[in-house]
C-alpha cells in the first residue's frame, strides 16, 4: 500500500497550529516508507519492536528522532539504549531503572514517559495514579533518565463519550504533575495522546504528541 503523502501533509498543517508533536508510526513497514515521509521532513518516527527498531535505526539517516512505544521488556533496553530519543510506555519502576542503568553505560540521559493506564481494556498496559505516585517519589535517585511526561492508550471503541473521557482523565493526572515535571525534566512537558482514529479528540483534549500510523502508512500486516 502506497504512503498517504496527503492525508500527511493534511496532518502536518493541522498540527502546526496546536503545536503538537508527530510520531509516525512506522512499524511493520518498510524503510523505503519511511523514507518517503523523511524526504517531505518527517523527523519522529514510532517504532514498537526492539529488533525493528535496531535494523531501521542502522539503516536509516542519523537524524531521525527515534520513539519506542511498544511494551519494553527489561532485557531489551540496552540494544536501544544507545540512541532511542523518547521511551513513550514505561510503565514500572523496574524498568525505569534498567533504563537508568543502561543510559550511565552510555554515557546518557535518556528520555522518558510514564504510561499510564486510561482504557477499559485489561490488556492495554500502564500504571493506575498510585503507581504513578509511588514511581515519582523514586525517580530522584535515578540521574540518568529524565521523565518528560505521560503517555496513554485509550479504549477502542465506538463510544466517543467514552474515549473523550479517558482523555480527560488522563489530561488531569498530566495537569497535575505538569510542575515537577518541568521542574525535574526543564523541558516543556509532553503529554502522548492519540492515533488514526481518535487524534483530533487527543489534541482538543491537551495532547502535545500524537502517535499516528495507518492513517499514514495504511492498515498493518502482521502475517508477513
Ligand atoms: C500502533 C500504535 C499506534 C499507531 O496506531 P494507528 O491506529 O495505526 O495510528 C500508536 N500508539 C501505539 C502505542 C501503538 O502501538
Amino acid at each position: 500500500m502506497p504512503v498517504n503523502t496527503i492525508a500527511y501533509q493534511h496532518i502536518v498543517k493541522e498540527l502546526a497550529n496546536t503545536k503538537t508533536c508527530l510520531v509516525a508510526v512506522s512499524k511493520t513497514k518498510p524503510n523505503e516508507d519511511l523514507m518517503e515521509l523523511y524526504h517531505l521532513g518527517q523527523r519522529d518516527f514510532g517504532e514498537n519492536y526492539v529488533k525493528e527498531l535496531v535494523d531501521k535505526s542502522a539503516a536509516l539517516p542519523k537524524d531521525i528522532r527515534w520513539h519506542f512505544i511498544g511494551h519494553l521488556q527489561s532485557n531489551k533496553v540496552k540494544f536501544i539504549a544507545p540512541f532511542v530519543h523518547l521511551i513513550h510506555g514505561v510503565d514500572s519502576l523496574k524498568l525505569l531503572q534498567e533504563i537508568n542503568k543502561q543510559a550511565i553505560k552510555n554515557n546518557r540521559v535518556i528520555d522518558c514517559l510514564l504510561q499510564i493506564h486510561i482504557a477499559e481494556e485489561e490488556s492495554k498496559f500502564g500504571l493506575d495514579e498510585r503507581e504513578l505516585e509511588e514511581i515519582i517519589t523514586q525517580i530522584d535517585q535515578l540521574f540518568n533518565v529524565r521523565i518528560c511526561g505521560l503517555m496513554g492508550m485509550a479504549s477502542f471503541s465506538e463510544d466517543q463519550m467514552k474515549v473523550r473521557n479517558e482523555f480527560k482523565y488522563l489530561n488531569s493526572l498530566f495537569t497535575k504533575n505538569t510542575s515537577w515535571i518541568l521542574e525535574h525534566s526543564e523541558k516543556e512537558p509532553v503529554l502522548s495522546m492519540g492515533m488514526s482514529g481518535d487524534y483530533a479528540m487527543a489534541i482538543e483534549e491537551g495532547s502535545k504528541m500524537v502517535r499516528i500510523g495507518s492513517l499514514l502508512f495504511g492498515a498493518r500486516n502482521y502475517t508477513n
